[in-house]
């Protein structure tokens, strides 16, 4: 009869398992086990440039560091939009993610379009709750396209359209609803900063036409891009 004590399976067992958490042990000390693995990275903090590019605008307002860039999904990356809802995350098409490691070498329209999206990242930052984009998705606005002066196509969808040269002439930048002021900074930094990006851009020339009225609705932004009364009420 087998005594269980000295049960040989067992001790197989407990010795497995006791070899297993020293192997453990030893691939703590040594680091990663030497398996091939396939890294996706999905999110990344942002570079030091970027961050240079950042202040340019948004001075220290924002927790640079707290950033993520997040590769998003699959229905995301089929819209083409970039989606920055909540706290310090900017969302990205999956190819947009991929191809720019670093927007600051980026082609000169995304340059100013990761401008815009940090607009929303500034806008969490000082207390915006961005859910009404979620609301506008449901009341379709966001499919509707109206006439917008200020984009170079000449027309928008409909939370982004502005007319800074006629009927939100003299309007602060605390009246425009949050997608507007992402579009009023993106104009903002396309005329000052990418001058010698080529300047031929529709978008740039349209900046430069707009950069007297962009400067007078940001004149208390760019003093104190701090101030929580600069954000927007929808
Ligand atoms: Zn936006």
């Amino acid at each position: 009869m087998a005594d269980i004590f000295t049960n040989k399976n067992e001790i197989d067992t407990r010795e497995k398992i006791f070899s297993m958490s020293e192997t453990l042990e030893e691939l703590k000390k040594k680091g990663p086990a030497p398996t091939k693995t396939i890294n996706i990275v999905t999110r990344r903090r942002l570079t030091d440039r970027e961050i240079i590019m950042c202040k340019s605008v948004f001075k220290d307002s924002i927790d640079y560091k707290k950033i993520w860039i997040v590769m998003g999904g699959f229905v995301q990356s089929l819209s083409g939009n970039a989606i920055t809802p909540f706290g310090h995350i900017i969302t990205l098409p999956r190819k947009d993610y991929i191809d720019n490691p670093d927007f600051t070498t980026a082609d000169p329209s995304l340059r100013h379009w990761f401008m815009h999206e940090v607009t929303h990242v500034w806008q969490n930052a000082l207390g915006f709750q961005g859910m009404n984009k979620v609301k506008r998705v449901c009341r379709g606005e966001y499919f509707k396209t109206v006439g917008s002066p200020d984009a170079s196509r000449g027309e928008d969808i409909s939370p982004y359209a502005t007319d800074l040269r006629g009927r939100d002439l003299y309007k602060k930048f605390n009246e425009f609803n949050y997608e507007q002021q992402g579009r009023i900074i993106e104009h903002y930094f396309d005329a000052k900063f990418l001058r010698y990006a080529k300047p031929t851009r529709r978008h740039h020339q349209l900046s430069l036409k707009l950069e007297p009225y962009v400067l007078y609705t940001l004149k208390e932004f760019l003093e104190n891009p701090n101030d929580k009364s600069l954000l927007p009420s929808s």
